[in-house]
């Protein structure tokens, strides 16, 4: 077991669960391989992004409601707040909460500062967060130029939480620390769960935490079936939430990639079970979700009853939708888990994969159930996936990849890559709320979406037209989208 709250800092993923950057083959060898942790981190020796823990950290926490952040870095590290403002005024105006921007200040460090050290500057920043903000929990976001320069961090962030008497929750977020960038979630988790959650009394009798991005609350009503009520977490809930998280019957999320670190610590700290399941995607994921959840809560009486009623409702568009639908080809290109509950969705309605495309890969999980695996649940209960690659979302290897593939459509988690394969005249289906295609009414509209993006087939071929790509003919006419790959970097 690898969580650790005794400890600052959460150990990255590649030491912790041996997540990698590169594979290419099928899906079931790479389960295969990672089940005695076979695979190893292979860099590459060309790369055209990347992408950093400290702003996936960002992501999951400035949007919890009252809560300010300082982030200790120079001023570039401070890149996403406009993004991240726009978020949170946006997603605050959906929930009829106040909006107001972010809550966040960059200590902006500076080239003196990592000679002589910032510490004043810190502490200076923490209180003007405090007086500007009056913030209920401040996180005070690390970065590689803090963690080089070694700034003690612990200390000061004891000292001025007893001098404010507000708390403030270090978060090791440092970009360095980590190739894979989804360990700034268990940064936030980390944080989180060490400084924040509390032991709680009573347990509550129906309530169920929900890890998910910033999506909409479409858990209430398949829960509420159940008698039970998602706690949403972590953005847009309170202080009281996080507080809380101890006393749910439950732990469940809509991405092993971000749910299973904070799950796994609050199974271990305070005994709320992880749901051993598949996540709620397509029809056969969100049977085995709700008998798991029923099992767990103590609801096994109604559960079979609502899978019936579920389906039956369901049954007419689902079938018109499979009728258009199957045998289409789908490319799927997303974060590591995301990309097996797409394939869940796109197999409830008989599409074909062309192929798969994850941006990194977990080769364990911190509470390492079979159930939960799912890389090895898209395998065993949907089917395996030939052409499989892992790439930490270099554009120069998916175009090749997608243009081997020539897929009907690509279904991806993030529109610059959206905007990538329009140009290679592929329609694309960016999923920017995955909480909208959860469940049975969720994967109906995931059905329409993706039958009225295929539809749009000629306007992406227009634009296929007019596009050149800034890559050279050796490139373009080489047929091997890993030739860059290096040998192992590491383990
Ligand atoms: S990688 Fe380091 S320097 Fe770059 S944004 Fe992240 S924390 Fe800042």
């Amino acid at each position: 077991m690898a969580v650790n709250l005794q400890i600052p800092e959460v150990e990255p993923r590649e030491q912790r669960l041996g997540s990698v950057i590169s594979f290419h083959g099928t899906a079931s060898e790479c389960y295969d391989k990672c089940r005695d942790k076979g695979l190893h981190m292979r860099d590459r020796s060309f790369s055209q992004n990347g992408g950093c823990s400290s702003s996936t950290a960002f992501t999951t926490d400035c949007s919890v409601r009252d809560v300010a952040v300082v982030l200790h870095a120079p001023i570039g590290c401070a890149g996403d707040f406009g993004v991240q403002s726009y978020n949170l005024t946006l997603g605050s105006a959906a929930r009829g909460l106040p909006v107001h921007n972010l809550w966040a200040i960059c200590t902006n460090l500076s080239e003196r500062d990592t000679v002589y050290g910032a510490a004043d500057k810190l502490r200076d920043a923490l209180r003007e967060a405090y007086t500007r903000f009056n913030p209920k929990l401040i996180f005070l976001h690390t970065s590689c130029v803090s963690g080089i320069i070694g700034e003690d961090i612990e200390s000061i962030a004891e000292e001025v939480e007893e001098e404010l008497g507000v708390i403030i929750a270090p978060v090791y977020c440092e970009g360095f620390r980590s190739k894979i960038w989804s360990t700034g979630f268990d940064a936030t988790a980390h944080a989180i769960m060490r400084k924040v959650a509390k032991p709680v009394a009573q347990k509550s009798d129906n309530i169920i935490n929900v890890f998910n991005f910033q999506g909409s609350h479409t858990f209430n009503a398949i829960l509420g079936k159940l008698g039970l009520v998602p706690r949403y977490l972590f953005p847009f809930a309170t202080v009281e939430d996080l507080e809380n998280m101890p006393d749910a019957l439950a732990t469940t999320h809509i991405c092993e990639t971000l749910g299973t670190y904070v799950s796994a610590a609050l199974e271990e700290e305070y005994g709320v079970p992880e749901i051993k399941a598949p996540t709620p995607y397509g029809l056969e994921w969100t049977d085995r979700w709700l008998r798991e959840i029923a099992r767990v809560t103590g609801r096994e009486h109604l559960v079979e009853d609502v899978i019936a009623s579920e389906h039956e409702r369901i049954e007419p568009q689902l079938q018109e939708l499979r009728s258009f639908l199957s045998g289409k080809t789908v490319y799927v290109l997303a974060g590591d888990s995301y990309v097996h509950s797409i394939v869940s969705c796109c197999r409830s309605f008989g599409m074909k994969i062309a192929g798969g495309t994850s941006y990194h890969h977990d080769q364990v999980y911190d509470n390492d159930y079979g159930e939960v695996n799912s890389l090895g649940n898209m395998i065993h209960i949907t089917g395996d996936v030939q052409e499989y690659t892992i790439c930490n979302k270099q554009p120069y290897e998916f175009i090749s990849l997608l243009r081997d593939a020539h897929p009907d459509i690509a279904i991806l988690r993030h529109n610059q890559i959206s905007t990538v394969v329009n140009k290679l005249g592929i329609p694309s289906f960016m999923i920017s709320d995955p909480n909208q295609i959860i469940a049975y009414d969720g994967l109906i509209e995931f059905g329409k979406r993706v039958a009225e993006t295929i539809q749009s087939g000629r306007l992406v071929k227009n634009i296929a037209r007019h596009t050149r790509f800034p890559y050279t003919e050796w490139w373009l006419s080489k047929n091997d989208p890993f030739y860059y790959e290096r040998g192992e970097a590491n383990g």
